[in-house]
């Protein structure tokens, strides 16, 4: 059995606490490698590893951090095939999709090769007499980022990308159901010339975060996973003096009003409710049809358009989406769509005996429509995170509006229309993070900032752009005199300086 190792102080290590995790191919049902879960003193190797390249690091100039981001783009360009299909084995998305996980995060890379022009600090010349002010952004120092199964690729690069351009040294705990991709990146990083220690993979479960909650050395976490799971490490890392972003769940909902070109929604719908098995924290899970005649055509449209999906393994070119990652998950997925029937939701399309030939025991779930879904059944207020689309009619634009803006999460949002005062006002009122207008997967490009409302995120700073240099830096501002005389010696103030 390949074991999957941790990464630090630049080399490969052996795990030493006895514990291992089962890594699957979903698309066998297989388990194909084990990976090491980290001891709080396997994580302390690594913070004492990233600890000591920190001062180096980060009085590296930015200009110099900002080459070793631009190798690293081109490493990561060079493996591109390597790495879809390492992520697309162990995850189980379809290898273009695997593609897009790595460029998404590679994007995030582009905006950290920046990095000198986003540290630029402000100057006030004169602010009193003979007085100037300055401010400047400086790293925190050991910082950490703790990532969900969905995204191997993308969300680390999200948090390692600017945290470590902008100057600080990292520990990366990815997920354990895909952990391979992030050593991957790791070795990377460090061919593109970073330092050992500047970028450390710790493999674990709660054991290990739990010891990146506690570590007194480590300064700040970001968090992507379930809503749970984020609020613990929300409230425990603040509560440790740490300072943290932790992005939830989410239920997107697709608000469809009767003016929207029904062909082209059809086929957005379908592409961001069913691709990648559904496995997106920016899928469109739920659609909201204004008026029934709108929904009854949608409903029509969608049954025609579900059995044009092929299902089939990652590696399959064709394949619009593969396996979910493992059996429990399926099992959950099928759990859900259970609920929901026992709800009173009609199921249009049933994907639970979907059985791929050949590959029988994979974690495949067929597409799922279900109808009549109500805003108080539990299969509506949870998350899915497989391929169930949820149809919830709505009579008007301001029924429609309150669904998302009084759900628990509140990640994105998509409304279909051809009226751009209507887009314009549900743009300004929802009460959610991210809206697409026409747009049915509304993530941000890496320039701007992805972050979710309500039980989507926790923390008042968001990913990347220049949110993600905010949070990754601290401010730093001097004011500064230079009196060229004794003569310009003043006597003890025992005011508060203004500037009167
Ligand atoms: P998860 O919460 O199970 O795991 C996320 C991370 O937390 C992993 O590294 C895992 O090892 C760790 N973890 C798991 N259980 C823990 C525990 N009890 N204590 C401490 N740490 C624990 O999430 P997942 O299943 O890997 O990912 C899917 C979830 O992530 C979905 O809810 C999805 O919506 C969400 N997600 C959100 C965003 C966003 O930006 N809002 C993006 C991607 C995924």
């Amino acid at each position: 059995m390949r074991d999957i190792r941790h990464f630090i102080d630049g080399v490969s290590v052996e795990g030493k606490s006895g514990r291992f995790g089962d890594v699957f191919n979903p698309n066998t049902g297989e388990v194909q490698a084990r990976v090491a879960l980290a001891t709080p003193s396997e994580l302390d190797a690594a913070v004492q590893s990233a600890q000591a390249a920190f001062e180096g690091w980060a009085a590296t100039n930015p200009q110099r951090r900002a080459r070793v981001m631009f190798e690293f783009k081109r490493l990561v360009e060079r493996d591109m095939n390597l790495l879809a299909e390492m992520l697309s084995s162990e995850h189980g998305k379809v290898i273009a999709d695997s593609k897009g996980d790595v460029q998404r995060g590679l994007e995030v890379i582009e905006f950290a090769c920046g990095i000198p022009h986003a540290l630029k600090g402000e100057y006030t010349m004169g602010a009193g007499p003979g007085i100037d002010v300055y401010s400047m952004r400086q790293p925190l120092g050991v910082v950490s980022g703790i990532t969900p199964f969905n995204f191997p690729a993308m969300i680390p690069m999200w948090m390692f990308g600017t945290a470590i351009a902008a100057g600080n040294t990292f520990i990366l705990k990815p997920s354990e159901r895909d952990p391979s991709v992030p050593v991957k990146l790791a070795e990377l990083m460090m061919e593109a010339g970073a330092p050992k220690g500047v970028l450390n993979v710790v493999h674990g479960d709660k054991v290990a975060v739990d010891a990146i909650i506690q570590h007194p050395q480590i300064h700040a976490i970001s968090f992507v996973g379930s809503s749970d799971i984020a609020h613990y490490i929300y409230s425990n890392g603040t509560a440790n003096g740490k300072r943290v972003q932790a992005f939830g769940g989410a239920k997107n909902h697709g608000i469809v009003l009767p003016d929207a070109d029904l062909g082209q929604t059809v086929k957005d719908l379908t592409g961001a409710a069913y691709g990648s098995a559904g496995e997106r924290c920016m899928a469109l899970p739920v659609v909201v049809p204004v008026g029934k005649k709108t929904a009854d055509e949608l409903r029509e449209r969608l049954v025609a358009e579900i059995p044009t999906l092929k299902v089939g393994v990652s590696t399959d070119a064709e394949a619009h989406y593969g396996p979910v990652v493992t059996e429990a998950h399926k099992q959950r997925v099928l759990g859900w769509i259970d609920t929901a029937v026992q709800e009173g939701s009609e199921l249009v399309v049933d994907g639970r005996g979907f059985s791929l030939q050949g590959h029988e025991k994979g974690f495949f779930v067929g597409p799922t429509l279900l109808d009549q879904v109500k805003p108080t059944m539990k299969s509506y207020h949870e998350e899915i995170f497989g391929p169930v689309l949820q149809i919830l009619r709505a009579e008007t634009f301001e029924e429609a509006l309150a669904l998302p803006s009084q759900h628990q999460y509140g990640n994105g949002v998509a409304i279909f229309t051809q009226n751009g005062r209507a887009a314009r006002d549900f743009a300004a009122r929802v009460n959610v993070g991210m809206v697409g207008i026409n747009v049915p997967i509304p993530v941000p490009v890496a320039y701007h900032t992805f972050g979710g409302w309500k039980r989507s995120g926790f923390g008042d700073i968001n990913q990347h752009g220049m949110e993600g240099v905010r949070f990754w830096t601290k401010t730093k501002t001097v004011t500064a005199r230079w009196p060229e005389s004794a003569l310009e010696h003043q006597d003890s103030s025992f005011v508060i300086p203004t500037m009167r």
